[in-house]
């Protein structure tokens, strides 16, 4: 599971279908982990908050589902806007590159022949493997060598959107069944402790995704959750008991 980050810095020379697959799935992992680990934090740290000033349920249910919703389509907009835009530009440059093959291909010879001596070829192999990958598909050996991108595996920004929906989505819905199932004299135990293990999970899937230390990766995000929630039921108690 190393290997690919390992080709990819590399310059994912060899197997170029291979690495380009996993790796871009390996991401794609990597960004549902966090999409669920941010609807866990924000939407525990919300009904955390509230139940800190009351005790009504649906108080709660309401509270957990507005944030539910609310944070799942903002990082839907959110994903979409930003793959939208690294899209447009890659298509931009991808353009660019395209017409200046066209209109100068013995400069773009050259200039793929340097990049591939920068990546520790020698002159007389770099200007052999120049040859060959321009004969073979110009373009998409100028996009990945010099651009470094897959001209055929552009991002589509409506599955970065509904997979960051989906994953805040199942992230939050773990707190806020913790907090509306449970009996009233549980429901914040269980919600604290269900969601900070959530969180040791989220963190140890989203380390081992990224080859990092597990431990460290943990340790940060369950901090971070747990002072999430104190800040936010510290706010909501003292909302309550001033009684606003
Ligand atoms: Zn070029």
């Amino acid at each position: 599971m190393t290997e690919p980050t390992n080709d990819e810095a590399h310059g994912e020379s060899h197997d170029e279908a291979h690495d380009g697959s996993l790796g871009s799935r390996l991401n794609w992992l990597r960004a549902a982990v966090l999409g669920a680990n941010d609807g866990i934090v924000s939407t525990a740290g919300l009904v955390v908050g509230v139940a800190g000033a009351t005790d009504d349920r649906s108080a709660l249910l309401t509270a957990g589902l507005a944030g539910l919703l609310a944070g799942s389509m903002s990082m839907a907009a959110g994903e979409y806007v930003s793959v939208s835009t690294q899209r447009d530009s890659e298509k931009a440059a991808l353009a660019l590159e395209k017409r200046e093959l066209k209109e100068q291909p013995e400069a773009e010879l050259e200039e793929l022949t340097e990049l591939l001596q920068d990546r520790g070829l020698t002159r007389e192999v770099a200007m052999e493997a120049a040859a060959q990958l321009t004969e073979r598909d110009a373009l998409r050996a100028h996009a990945r060598v010099e651009l470094n991108i897959d001209p055929d595996d552009l991002t589509n920004p409506w599955h970065a959107a509904w997979a960051s929906f989906l994953s805040f989505t199942v992230g939050a819905l773990l707190p806020l069944l913790a907090i509306v199932l449970p009996p009233a004299d549980w429901r914040l135990g269980v919600t604290v402790v269900s969601s900070l293990a959530a969180l040791v999970l989220t963190g140890w899937s989203s380390a081992r995704l990224g080859a990092a230390d597990t431990r460290p990766a943990m340790l940060r995000n369950v901090a971070g959750g747990a002072l999430a929630m104190g800040v936010t039921y510290a706010a909501g108690a003292l909302l309550g008991a001033a009684g606003v």
